[in-house]
C-alpha cells in the first residue's frame, strides 16, 4: 500500500455505528480526465472503470494491482454494471446508446433510440434479476465535446428507461427529471433509487417498482448535503450509497444521512466488489480508489 490516505469516516447517526473498515484509503491508480462508472467482475477479479473524457474503459487487475486500457474508443463510456450472465453493461454517453460486452468481446447495442429518435447520452445503469435494464439519460455527453460528442437532444427531455428483457423493447418509466443519473435497486428489488443530480437541491427519488415493469411513487428520499449525487449503490442491509463532491454519503433505508466517508477527490461514484461485496471501490476525479468496510454490496449486479 504506496499510496494511502487516513479514511475519514464521519458518524452523523447512530445507525452509522460500526461501519467502518480500513484505517487508509488506497488510490489504486492516477492518470484518468474524469473517472465514472466501476463495474467489478468475480470471475476474473479485475474491475473495469471508465475515463470518459479520454474515451477509454481502463482495467485493474484485483490479483496483480496491475492497470491497463480495456478498451480505447469506448463511446465515451460512462456508468456500468454487470449482468447476470457477468456481461458488462455500458452507457456510452459519446455514441448515445447502451451497449453489452459479450463473452466473445462483440458489442451489441441494447439501445439507441426511444420512438426513433436517438438518445442523449445514456449516463448510468442498472440490472434487475429479471434480466431488464435500467438506465438513466441525461444530455451531459451532448452538451460539449469534452466527454462526448456535442450535437442536439432529439427528445428534448432526460427520461428513465427501461430495456425489456424478451422484448428489447426502450420504454420511458420516468420523465419527470431534470438531469437523471444514478440509479440503484434495493436489495429486494421493489424499490428503485434514482439520484436527480440538477435538483435545488440535488436529491435521490424511490420509487415501487411494479410486476409490469412500470414504476410508482416517486417521493424525493434522500437531499445532497454536498455539491451534487451522481452515482449510487446500495448494500445489503438497504443503505444508499451515494457519490457527492466531497465523499460518499451514507443513507438508512428511510432516507436519512447517518454517516460520510471524505475522500481526497469529488466522488462520481461506487461499486461493491472483491469475492465477498465487501471491497469498497470508488472512482473518484483523476483516480480509482478503494478500502475494505464493514458492510456487503447487495448483490450481484450492483
Ligand atoms: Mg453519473
Amino acid at each position: 500500500m504506496a499510496d494511502v490516505t487516513p479514511a475519514q469516516f464521519e458518524l452523523l447517526d447512530d445507525r452509522f455505528t460500526g461501519i467502518n473498515g480500513d484505517y487508509v484509503v488506497e488510490r489504486l491508480w492516477t492518470g484518468a480526465r474524469k473517472t465514472e462508472g466501476p463495474v467489478y467482475f468475480p470471475a476474473g477479479r479485475y474491475l473495469v472503470f471508465s475515463d470518459i473524457p479520454n474515451d477509454r474503459l481502463m482495467r485493474w487487475d484485483e490479483t496483480t494491482g496491475a492497470t491497463g486500457v480495456f478498451r480505447a474508443g469506448s463511446g465515451y463510456a460512462n456508468g456500468g454494471t454487470i449482468d447476470r450472465q457477468g456481461r458488462l453493461i455500458s452507457c456510452e454517453q459519446g455514441n448515445r446508446r447502451v451497449t453489452r460486452t459479450e463473452h466473445d468481446g462483440t458489442v451489441t447495442v441494447l439501445a439507441d433510440r426511444w420512438e426513433g429518435k436517438r438518445l442523449n447520452s445514456p449516463n448510468d445503469v442498472v440490472v434487475r434479476a429479471d434480466g431488464s435494464i435500467w438506465f438513466t439519460d441525461p444530455p451531459y455527453g451532448i452538451l460539449t465535446d469534452y466527454e462526448g460528442n456535442q450535437g442536439e437532444s432529439e427528445i428534448g427531455a432526460s427520461y428513465v428507461y427501461r430495456i425489456d428483457p424478451h422484448t428489447g423493447a426502450v420504454t420511458v418509466v420516468a420523465e419527470d427529471f431534470q438531469r437523471p443519473n444514478g440509479l440503484a435497486f434495493s436489495p429486494d428489488e421493489k424499490k428503485l433509487y434514482i439520484a436527480d443530480t440538477r435538483g435545488e437541491p440535488s436529491h435521490i427519488r424511490v420509487f415501487d417498482v411494479q410486476d409490469d415493469g412500470t414504476l410508482t411513487g416517486g417521493k424525493i428520499h434522500a437531499l445532497c448535503t454536498f455539491g451534487r449525487f451522481d452515482g449510487l449503490r446500495v448494500d445489503a442491509a438497504g443503505r444508499i450509497w451515494a457519490a457527492t463532491w466531497e465523499g460518499v454519503h451514507v443513507f438508512a433505508p428511510d432516507g436519512d444521512l447517518i454517516g460520510k466517508l471524505l475522500m481526497p477527490e469529488s466522488v462520481s461514484n461506487l461499486t461493491f466488489g472483491g469475492p465477498k461485496r465487501n471491497q469498497l471501490y470508488i472512482t473518484a476525479a483523476t483516480s480509482l480508489y478503494t478500502l475494505r468496510v464493514t458492510v456487503n454490496g447487495a448483490q450481484y449486479p450492483a
